[in-house]
């Protein structure tokens, strides 16, 4: 037998993987509901207007035969300079920073396949042996398994849900050492819907700069918040710590398939330097998105698509309070908090009032094969006897979702006297 590398045997089981286990015992006499995965272009009641003007510019960037060629390591610089502005804009527009104007520029961006190859890339680029990265928890798996095969250690922080999914800055600092190479911030937070304020990003900024470190702001949701809450960007706090930005067209803009994404360095002290040109070695031998979709990123990113993003959110709010209502009349689940952003929300399961579930899996399996309901496990996020969920839904569908698993739950209540 010829070997292969352990740490990719080690790594976590993926969120298709589980998928693809509970869809094969769905009940056969019941169509699959998902709340399961999120891939936005499965929805389209999410985009009904204005997607058109990204599929015609790359059309027309196919068509033009302009690029065919090997597109720059880094990226089309039209690309760069239009994600640089874009980011600027982002920073600029949240009101945060007069005082601290941003200086993102195209040689400050990076264009990458989609913000997975953005994040493997930072976490092999910090890499060193013995050092460790904060995650949160729950969390998103991909980090787990970028941290396993780039040798680097965990350490976790925790998302509380009694404080709208925000964490301690205490328990930040104290997980926290002198390994400790970067923190992750997800915001707005897949898999809790949370969307931190602006004084929580600043008590985080402070705590990198008080070690010295980086903070990686993964910012793929970023815009995606509702109920006049405000999106803040990471980088809007670069003069107290450099902020590796990472973000993608895969959510916001609804085109997971076409692996656009990019990570960008803010680094007002040039202490990361050296990570800067670590990146340009690492894109040099890792090429990047394909050429006609970077040509049609300055025309996908303007201001022209606002009504496509307002018009999304006009739908995707009212989706999720359809389903968080829903859920809060089912006894052996807790919503915690109502979700500000993102798409996905994580729900308690109270597994001491259910026959026959023991763990979030059971719950999980259960209610596929008798409801044929799709959830996640929250174990897969780091938080056990947790569901995570999709709102995204059509109304109908989540009220049918909610009823199915009333039902399940309801068939196995454990009430009192029994
Ligand atoms: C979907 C997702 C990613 C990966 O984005 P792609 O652009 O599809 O590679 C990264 N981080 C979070 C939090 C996500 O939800």
């Amino acid at each position: 037998m010829i070997g292969s590398n352990p740490a990719i045997w080690k790594v976590n089981p993926s969120i298709r993987g589980v998928v693809a286990e509970l869809l094969s015992s769905a009940n056969p006499g019941n169509p699959v509901i998902s709340l399961g995965p999120g891939d936005p272009a499965a929805y389209p009641h999410l985009f009904s207007k204005g997607r058109e003007a990204f599929t015609e510019a790359v059309a027309s960037a196919v068509s033009s035969r302009l690029y065919d060629s090997y597109p720059p390591p880094f990226g089309l610089p039209s690309a760069r300079r239009a994600t640089a502005a874009y980011l600027r804009g982002v920073v600029k527009s949240c009101g945060n920073s007069r005082e601290h104007p941003v200086q993102l520029r195209e040689s400050d961006v990076f264009l990458t396949v989609g913000a997975t190859q953005a994040l493997q890339a930072v976490l092999t680029i910090l890499a060193s042996a013995g050092g460790n990265i904060l995650l949160p928890r729950p969390g998103f798996p991909l980090y787990e398994s970028s941290c396993e095969l780039a040798g680097l250690d965990r350490r976790y922080y925790d998302l509380l849900p009694a404080r709208n999914w925000e964490a301690d800055p205490t328990q930040i600092r104290y997980v926290a050492d002198a390994r400790t190479l970067a923190i992750v911030v997800i915001n707005p937070n897949n898999p809790t819907g949370a969307v931190f304020s602006s004084h929580h990003l600043l008590q985080i900024a402070e705590i990198a700069r008080d070690f010295s470190i980086p903070i990686i702001a993964d910012e793929v949701y970023g815009g995606m918040v509702f109920g006049g809450g405000r999106f803040v960007p990471m980088a809007s706090f670069a003069h107290l710590a450099p902020i590796i930005t990472i973000g993608s067209l895969s959510k916001r803009w609804m085109v997971p398939g076409w692996r656009f994404g990019w990570l960008a360095i803010c680094d007002r002290h040039g202490t990361l330097q050296g990570v800067r040109k670590a990146t340009e070695i690492l894109m040099n031998l890792n090429p990047g998105p394909a050429s006609v979709i970077q040509a049609a990123v300055p025309s996908i990113l303007s201001d022209a698509n606002a009504e496509f993003h307002e018009n999304v959110l006009a739908v995707l709010e009212p989706c999720m309070n359809t389903l968080f209502e829903g859920l809060k009349k089912i006894k052996a689940l807790r919503c915690h908090s109502r979700p500000k952003g993102s798409m996905f929300m994580m729900v308690e399961v109270d597994t001491t009032l259910l026959h026959g579930i023991e763990s979030d899996m059971d719950f999980a399996k259960q209610l596929m094969k008798e409801e044929s309901v799709l959830v996640l496990p929250g174990s897969i996020f780091g938080m056990k006897n947790w569901i995570r969920l999709f709102f995204g839904l059509p109304a109908d569908l989540s009220i049918d979702a909610c009823d199915r698993m009333n039902s399940f739950c309801e068939r196995r209540m454990i009430r009192d006297g029994w």
